[in-house]
């Protein structure tokens, strides 16, 4: 077992302590097997959650009703599933009902694919009734069980194929993509926040030019939003496609694909954050100036650190630039005069004392963008007599 684990067993055995069962289970167990790295460790035991409660000091009840809590445990989140049996999926949502149930044999039963199907004790061993392993071995994405049923159950599962394709590198298995294709037109009915969650780790994969092609293959297209309407959007995409940062470089580029669908739009359509939706402003806005302007200091000065990376992933995307950018994207920021409006050596307050006579209004912002690039291509120094002395000579337009 890994370091990961190893801290993970006290849990098991915790649990284990009061007669119950417990075992690793879902991506962790895949990624230790692909000996890819591990994100979260996921529990799966036949102890209630009332019992995990107490069991434990630390103890978060995300979804009780699911059989669902998290224990923190040496500063570590650890979700831990009752075994259950789910219901049908009318919301998309969560499955109706869930039925607690004392095995793990069933609740492997009720995971999406073979590799994510594979449970494994505290010492290592596996329990795989799938034949997960030989998945793995053989880079196959498979359904646990009968494809058809099981993605009409849950019709997100056919992304989820699809991001896990482009997260792995996987093939999908002839007959749960002909499944996936078949039922394509399901997904409509998933709740939009469940679909974007995948589609931002599609988009984010290593190998997501391979899983788009399974997109174009199976015309989920036609079932997503904005797409559906834009079938050229995913089908000519720039090749190589390299992976995205986050949903919002997502929107950006395909904002400066086709200009005239708007931000709001994806931001509203897909129902993102409102921290996506500015992000993909700001990105956007950093494109269109470096198509102008190439990398000078405004632009870096512009882009917070935050959005180094994304925009980055852009620029590889859109013009093939190499990762050599960004070295001179921090090196460039690292030399600004100013890092943000904060350093500057005036504030507002100042500005309209040198104009007791105005109203305050958008003309302040105005002058102090002229300064903050004026200072940014060290033009004018940042001490307070010199900006004064400079606004003095460059006198605002106020309206
Ligand atoms: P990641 O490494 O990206 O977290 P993961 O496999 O852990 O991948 P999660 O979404 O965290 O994926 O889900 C954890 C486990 O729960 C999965 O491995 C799978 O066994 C099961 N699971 C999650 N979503 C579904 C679903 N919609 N239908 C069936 N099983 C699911
Ligand atoms: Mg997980």
């Amino acid at each position: 077992l890994t370091d990961a684990f190893k801290r993970a067993v006290v849990i098991l055995e915790t649990i284990e302590s009061k007669g119950y069962e417990a075992y690793f289970v879902g991506g962790c167990v895949r990624d230790f097997l692909l000996k890819r790295k591990i994100k979260d460790i996921d529990i799966a035991s036949s102890a209630p959650p009332t019992v995990i409660q107490q069991l434990f000091d630390k103890v978060i009840p995300v979804g009780i009703d699911h059989g669902t809590v998290i224990v923190r445990y040496e500063g570590i989140s650890y979700e831990i599933t009752t075994f259950r049996q789910d219901g049908t999926y009318s919301d998309q949502r969560h499955p109706d009902d869930v039925t607690f149930i004392s095995t793990i044999e069933e609740d492997l039963k009720r995971r999406d694919f073979t590799m994510n199907a594979i449970a494994m004790d505290k010492n290592g061993a596996m329990i795989d009734l799938f034949e997960g392993k030989s998945d793995l071995k053989k880079q196959i994405i498979r359904s646990v069980g009968d494809a058809k049923k099981r993605f009409k159950e849950d019709p997100l599962r056919i992304i989820r194929a699809l991001r896990f394709s482009s997260q792995l590198g996987f093939s999908i298995e002839t007959n749960t993509l002909a499944q996936m294709k078949q039922l394509n037109k399901e997904v409509e009915t998933v709740a939009i926040e469940r679909l974007t969650n995948e589609w931002t780790k599609l988009f984010q994969g290593t190998f997501v030019q391979h899983s788009i092609a399974y997109v174009i293959d199976i015309e989920i297209d036609q079932y997503m939003p904005i797409f559906k309407e834009n079938r050229s959007l995913l089908q000519n995409l720039p090749h190589p496609l390299t992976p995205f940062h986050s949903f919002a470089d997502v929107i950006a580029f395909f904002h400066y694909l086709d200009p005239s669908i708007h931000i709001q739009t994806w931001a509203k359509e897909w129902k993102c954050s409102n921290d996506i939706k500015n992000k993909a402003i700001n990105l956007y806005d950093a494109l269109i100036y470096y198509e102008e302007n190439g990398v000078d200091n405004l632009l870096v000065y512009r882009l917070q650190q935050a959005y180094f990376r994304p925009f980055l992933q852009l620029l590889k995307v859109i013009w093939k630039d190499t990762e050599s950018t960004l070295t001179l994207l921090q090196n460039k920021k690292e030399c600004l005069a100013i890092q943000s409006r904060n350093e500057l050596a005036i504030d507002g307050h100042d500005v309209m004392k040198m104009f007791p006579n105005k109203k305050r209004g958008p003309w302040m912002n105005r002058i102090i963008e002229q300064v903050e690039q004026e200072i940014v291509f060290n033009r004018l120094h940042n001490t307070k007599i010199a900006i004064k002395e400079w606004i003095r000579c460059h006198p605002p337009e106020i309206n």
